[in-house]
C-alpha cells in the first residue's frame, strides 16, 4: 500500500549511513579541547556548597571500568539518580551547575547556536526565575563534560512526589491492578523524555530544548499551567557535549552511541539509560539532523519483533501526523525556504528505515515503557563539507530553521501528551500488564493505523524462562556474570536458583540464574537473549544492523526453557566470586571475558612471568599465589591448577594499533598498551622497539608508506606479530607479502550473528560457536603456512541478522560457506599472523569475541620466542 521511493534510500546513503562502527574515523580528540579540573571547579550542587566535587576521584577511577556495577556506582555520584526516588524530597530539585570557562573554539558559535559552556549559565538563571525548572547533572563525558538532564514540571511537596513515585511503581511491577484503577492515570503526571543533541554535529535540538523550557517556564498560559500539573517533561540538553563542541557525530571516545544502547559501552549512554528506567517515559523524541523534508517516525519494516507494536504504532503514528502539522503550521515553502514538507518513513516509503535493532534511542525507549518514541531529523544541513563551505550567514538561516522546526515538534509532543494523557498511561499499563502476565507475541491487526498491511508484521516467540546456568553447564562464569548485570543494568528481573532443578531434562546447578520471561519488561530481556532472526527474505535494504545477541554473542551459555519449576530468589547483581585452588603447583587461567584477560595483563604488568599455552590459557607460576589471589577478588576470576607449565613467555604486550575507535577503546578497556599509529604516523617515523604487536584494520596503507617506513616495518615484521581485520588488514596482509591466502569479500552491507567452526589453534581452538560479521570476509587459497582457526558454519551461515547476495550473485551466504573466516600463520620471515574476516570488537558489543583478539594478540607476540 505504500509508495516506493527512491527519495528516503538517497537521503539515507546521503546523509545517514556514515559508518558503522568500525569504519569510524580514528578518534583524535578535537582542538581546544581540555580537560577540566574537577577538583578544583565550583560546587556539584547545594549541598555540596564549599566543598570540593566529592565524586571526582572515584569518577577518575572508573573512567576506564565499564563494568555495569561501576557504571551504577559512576551513576550514585550525580544527584538526578541519587534523589529521584527521595522520599523526601518534592519539586523544584534545583542544582547551580558549574559554568565551565568560555571557550570560543566551540563548533556551535559559527551557526549562532548556544556554546556548551553558555549552557549552564542558561539554565541557573531558569532555575532562579521559575519553581517549574530543576536542573541536574546526569553525567560526563567521555572528555569531561556535564550532561544536564532538565525536568519541567509543576512544583510539588515530597508528598506528591511520593505519590507519582509510587504510582509509577505500580504500573511497571502490579500492572494489572493498575489496570483497573480508573482513577490512576487521572493522578499520574504523565512522563515525556525528549533527548538532543547525541549525535553533536546536529545541534538544534539542544537550542529548541532551551527555548521550549524558557516558553514552559516563563508561560502565563492556563493550558501550560495545565500541562505541568499533569506532565513531568525531560530534557536532556544535549546528550553528547564532547561532539557539539567539537563537531563531531561521535562522543570524545569516537562512539556513535545513537548505536550503543543495546551495549551501553559509554557513561553518556548509561545514563541516557538509566534516565529511561527511572522516569519511565509515554513518550519519547530524539533529534537529529539533517534530511529535507523534515523526516518524523514511525518507520517502515522490519518493524522490531519484541515491541508490543499494536500500542507502539496507533500512537507513534498518531504523534507523527500531529509533529508534521506543526512542522506544516510553520509555514517554510520548499520554493521561499529550500524546505520541503515532512516525510513520515511509515507512510512515505518502502524500506530502508527501520526499528528493527534497539541501538537507537526511541528504538530503546519502548522496552522502557514509552508507547510513542520518534527520531525526527531537521531539514536544513549545516555540518560536515557545508558546515565549512556555507557562508555563515546561510548557515545561521539554516541553523534558525532547524531550531524552529525541533521547537515545534517539541511543542506538539507535549501537546500530543496532554490530549491523550489517559490513554497513553493506560497504554503503558497494558505494555507491561501483558509482560507480566506472560501472553504471546500479539498479532496486530493490518490497518490498525492506515497502511499497516502483512509487511509490517513482525512477531516473535517468548519462552517460558531462559537459564543462564552455573556449574559445569556454563561455559565462562565470568561472562555468565557479565551477561547478568548487563540484565539487571537494564531493568530486567533475575533471579538465583537456591538449589539444583531440572527443566526440559536438563539439570541445573545450585546458583544457575533465572530469566522468568513473565515480567513487565519482559520486551528487553528477550531481544538480548533471543538468537535473533534471519530478515534475509523479508527486506532488500537495512539501515543499520541487523542481527546482535547476547545470549550468543557474550561468551556465557544461555537455554531457554519451556517450563519453570525452580526455587529462586531475586538478585540485584551477578555474585562472581573468583578464587584461587589450593596447590603447590603452577596456576592456570582461561581466557574467555574481557575480566580475565584484564587480570592477565595486570598480572603481567606486575612482571609475574607468565607463558602462554596455545589451547588459551596463561599459565602462572606457583610463586605468583599472592598476586593471583589479589587479582581473582578484584576481577572475579577463578584460577585453575595448571597441567601444564609449557607454553612461549608472554611479556607485557605493547600494541600498536590503526584500528577504530570501537576497536582502540576495546582493545584499552582489556589493559592492552596501546599506541595508535596509520600510514602518516609511520611515515613521519616510528619506533617499532616498543611494539610486540601491530593491529592492522583501519588507516594503514602499505603502499602509501615512504621507503623509509616500509624499511622499518618490514624490519618489525621479521620478528613481531600482527593480527589484521577487514578489508584494510587483508590488504596490509598482501602488499606487505605475509601469508599466502586470497581474501574475498562478501556483500558489504550484509551483517548479523554466523554460525562458525573451530578447528582449533591457537585462536579459534575454545571458541564460541558463534561469531559476529559486518561486510564479511573469507579466505580462500591458503598457503602452506596457513591454518583455519575458524570457519562459517557448511549451513547457514546466518544465524540472525540480513546477508542477501550482490547482484551478480558473488559474495552471498552460499559462496561462504565452509569457508575460512579466521586463519593464523608464521610467514617465512617470521612473522606471526593473525586474520580475521570476522567482526570480534564490532562497536564494543560481541563481548564473546574480545577473548579471540586476545588470544591473537598472545599468540602473535609471544610466537616469535618459541620459532
Ligand atoms: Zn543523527
Amino acid at each position: 500500500m505504500r509508495a516506493p521511493t527512491a527519495l528516503l534510500s538517497l537521503a539515507v546513503a546521503a546523509t545517514l549511513l556514515v559508518p558503522t562502527g568500525s569504519a569510524l574515523a580514528e578518534p583524535t580528540p578535537p582542538p581546544g579541547v581540555t580537560t577540566r579540573d574537577f577538583g578544583n571547579g565550583p560546587e556539584r550542587n547545594e549541598e555540596a556548597a564549599g566543598v570540593a566535587d566529592p565524586a571526582a576521584a572515584t569518577l577518575r577511577a572508573l573512567a576506564g571500568d565499564t563494568t555495569p556495577a561501576a557504571a551504577a556506582e559512576r551513576l550514585k555520584h550525580f544527584p538526578f539518580f541519587r534523589d529521584f526516588k527521595d522520599k523526601e524530597r518534592g519539586y523544584p530539585r534545583q542544582t547551580r551547575l558549574p559554568v565551565p570557562a568560555e571557550n570560543p573554539a566551540d563548533a556551535s558559535i559559527k551557526l549562532g547556536l548556544t556554546p556548551y559552556h553558555a549552557i549552564a549559565g542558561k539554565l541557573n538563571a531558569l532555575q532562579a526565575r521559575s519553581n517549574r525548572v530543576s536542573v541536574e547533572v546526569i553525567a560526563r563525558s567521555h572528555q569531561g563534560r556535564d550532561l544536564y538532564l532538565v525536568t519541567v514540571t509543576a512544583p510539588e511537596s515530597k508528598q506528591q512526589a511520593r505519590e507519582q513515585d509510587a504510582i509509577r511503581d505500580r504500573i511497571e511491577n502490579d500492572s494489572a491492578k493498575a489496570a483497573k484503577d480508573r482513577k490512576l492515570p487521572g493522578r499520574y503526571k504523565a512522563p515525556v523524555f525528549v533527548n538532543n543533541n547525541i549525535h553533536g554535529n546536529e545541534w538544534e535540538g539542544t537550542d529548541a530544548a532551551l527555548r521550549v523550557i524558557e516558553e514552559l517556564a516563563l508561560s502565563d498560559d492556563k493550558k501550560i499551567a495545565d500541562l505541568l500539573n499533569r506532565t513531568r517533561l525531560y530534557f536532556n540538553v544535549t546528550a553528547n557535549p564532547d561532539g557539539r563542541f567539537g563537531n563531531t557525530r561521535a562522543n570524545g571516545a569516537g562512539f556513535d552511541m545513537n548505536r550503543d544502547f543495546i551495549t551501553a559501552s559509554q557513561p553518556e549512554v548509561q545514563a541516557m539509560r538509566q534516565v529511561m528506567i527511572d522516569t519511565q517515559p509515554v513518550a519519547m523524541i530524539d533529534l537529529h539532523g539533517y534530511v529535507n523534508g523534515t523526516l518524523i517516525e514511525p518507520t517502515t519494516p522490519p518493524h522490531g519483533a519484541n515491541y508490543e507494536y499494536d500500542l507502539f504504532i496507533k500512537n507513534t503514528y498518531a504523534n507523527g501526523l500531529a509533529m508534521e502539522q506543526a512542522v506544516l503550521g510553520l509555514g517554510y515553502t520548499p520554493e521561499k525556504d529550500g524546505v520541503n514538507p515532512p516525510t513520515i518513513p511509515f507512510r512515505d516509503d518502502a524500506e530502508g528505515w527501520d526499528d528493527w535493532p534497539p541501538i537507537f534511542t526511541p528504538q530503546y525507549a519502548p522496552f522502557q515503557g514509552a508507547v510513542a518514541s520518534h527520531t525526527i531529523e531537521f531539514p536544513m544541513r549545516v555540518n560536515n563539507a557545508d558546515y565549512n563551505n556555507l557562508p555563515v550567514e546561510e548557515l545561521r538561516r539554516r541553523s534558525a530553521i532547524n531550531t524552529d522546526i525541533a521547537a515545534a515538534v517539541m511543542r506538539a509532543t507535549y501537546t500530543f501528551v496532554q490530549d491523550r494523557h489517559d490513554q497513553l498511561i493506560a497504554d503503558q499499563i497494558e505494555m507491561f500488564r501483558r509482560g507480566a502476565a506472560g501472553e504471546a507475541s500479539k498479532q496486530v491487526p493490518l490497518g490498525i493505523v492506515p497502511g499497516f498491511g502483512p509487511e509490517d508484521v513482525y512477531n516473535t516467540t517468548f519462552p517460558r524462562a531462559y537459564v543462564i546456568p552455573a556449574g559445569d553447564r556454563q561455559r565462562s562464569a565470568t561472562a555468565a556474570a557479565r551477561l547478568v548485570d548487563h540484565l539487571i543494568a537494564n531493568d530486567v528481573r533475575v533471579e538465583r536458583a537456591k538449589r539444583a532443578f531440572t527443566v526440559d531434562g536438563t539439570r541445573y546447578a545450585e546458583g544457575s540464574y533465572v530469566v522468568d520471561m513473565h515480567q513487565p519488561k519482559r520486551g528487553i530481556a528477550n531481544v538480548m537473549l533471543e538468537p535473533g532472526a534471519d530478515i534475509t527474505p523479508r527486506v532488500d535494504s537495512m539501515y543499520d544492523i541487523s542481527g546482535w545477541s547476547h545470549a550468543l554473542l557474550w561468551g556465557a551459555t544461555v537455554d531457554s526453557v519451556s517450563a519453570l519449576r525452580a526455587d529462586t530468589k531475586t538478585v540485584d547483581g551477578a555474585d562472581l566470586d573468583g578464587s584461587v585452588p589450593w596447590t603447590t603447583r603452577p596456576l592456570s587461567l582461561r581466557v574467555t571475558d574481557g575480566r580475565e584477560i584484564q587480570a592477565l595483563n595486570e598480572l603481567i604488568g606486575q612482571g609475574v612471568q607468565v607463558t602462554w599455552a596455545e589451547n588459551g590459557t596463561a599459565v602462572i607460576p606457583a610463586s605468583a599465589r599472592r598476586q593471583a589471589e589479589g587479582l581473582a577478588r578484584k576481577y572475579g576470576v577463578t584460577f585453575g591448577v595448571a597441567d601444564q607449565a609449557a607454553g612461549a613467555k608472554l611479556g607485557q604486550v605493547r600494541v600498536a594499533a590503526a584500528v577504530s575507535a570501537d576497536e582502540l577503546f576495546t582493545l584499552r578497556e582489556l589493559g592492552f598498551q596501546v599506541t595508535p599509529v596509520s600510514t602518516a604516523v609511520l611515515n613521519a617515523g616510528f619506533d617499532w622497539s616498543t611494539t610486540d604487536v601491530l593491529l592492522v584494520s583501519s588507516g594503514l596503507n602499505y603502499a602509501q608508506l615512504n621507503a623509509g617506513a616500509r624499511a622499518a616495518l618490514d624490519a618489525y615484521l621479521t620478528t613481531g606479530g600482527l593480527v589484521t581485520r577487514g578489508s584494510t588488514g587483508a590488504t596490509f596482509n598482501g602488499a606487505a607479502g605475509l601469508l599466502t591466502v586470497t581474501p574475498v569479500a562478501g556483500r558489504s552491507d550484509a551483517n548479523g550473528v554466523v554460525k562458525v567452526t573451530s578447528p582449533g589453534g591457537p585462536v579459534g581452538g575454545d571458541a564460541p560457536a558463534n561469531s559476529f560479521v559486518y561486510s564479511p570476509r573469507w579466505f580462500t587459497g591458503l598457503g602452506p603456512e596457513v591454518r583455519v582457526e575458524q570457519a562459517y558454519a557448511t549451513d547457514g551461515p546466518l544465524v540472525s541478522g540480513h546477508w542477501r547476495p550482490n547482484a551478480n550473485g558473488s559474495g552471498g551466504q552460499d559462496a561462504a560457506r565452509g569457508q575460512a573466516a579466521v586463519v593464523s600463520g608464521r610467514d617465512e620471515r617470521g612473522a606471526a599472523v593473525v586474520m580475521f574476516g570476522t567482526e570480534p570488537m564490532f562497536r564494543n558489543h560481541p563481548k564473546g569475541l574480545f577473548a579471540q583478539v586476545a588470544k591473537a594478540v598472545y599468540w602473535s607476540s609471544s610466537a616469535a620466542d618459541v620459532k
